[in-house]
């Protein structure tokens, strides 16, 4: 929340109306969502992330670079185009400990509210692709991404690297 120039925040317990920037949120959405998707198609442990309005990146244990990052986009693009929905479900802390294996991220902790999480699910039944904590925001159907590219694929230190990903119009 950015408050309005020159002022500083209002007193607690004021009355403020809040507005969302639309085009921003929704980039913020569609580029977020599209990360989940990355990591679906290069499963490898994600150390570290970042999204803007049309690009995000993540940064992934990989030892070795992508053979073929024109497949992994094409990959990735097909999972978008299948247009799968996304929901959410909320487990407590208790059924998320015991189930360790569905948290990918390794150095950001789950988003946690009174004992629950939430957990957000990329296609459902037999389609499910992704399911993971998650606190972020989220298109409903992937096919809102429309076409992204893998951009750049730098090496971070020994065993991390970061994967670029771009909103393509
Ligand atoms: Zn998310």
């Amino acid at each position: 929340m950015v408050p309005t120039d020159g002022q500083g925040l209002p007193p607690i317990a004021s009355e403020v109306k809040q507005e969302i920037d639309w085009a921003c949120r929704f980039g913020h959405m569609r580029v977020h969502t599209a990360l989940h998707l990355l990591s679906v198609v290069i499963p490898l442990p994600v150390s570290g992330g970042s999204i803007g309005v049309a690009k995000g990146r993540l940064d992934f244990n990989m030892p070795e670079a992508p053979a073929d990052k024109a497949a992994l986009q094409a990959q990735l693009q097909a999972l978008i185009d299948r247009d799968l929905s996304v929901t959410g479900d909320w487990i407590t802390e208790a059924e998320l400990e015991a189930n360790p294996q569905l948290v990918n991220t390794m150095s950001v902790a789950s988003p946690k509210n009174a004992g629950r999480v939430r957990l957000v699910r990329i296609g459902v039944g037999g389609a499910q692709v992704d399911l993971q904590p998650c606190g972020g925001t989220h298109v409903k159907q992937t096919s809102e991404i429309e076409k992204i590219r893998i951009g750049k694929v730098e090496k971070k230190g020994k065993v991390n690297r970061r994967v670029y990903l771009h909103l393509d119009g």
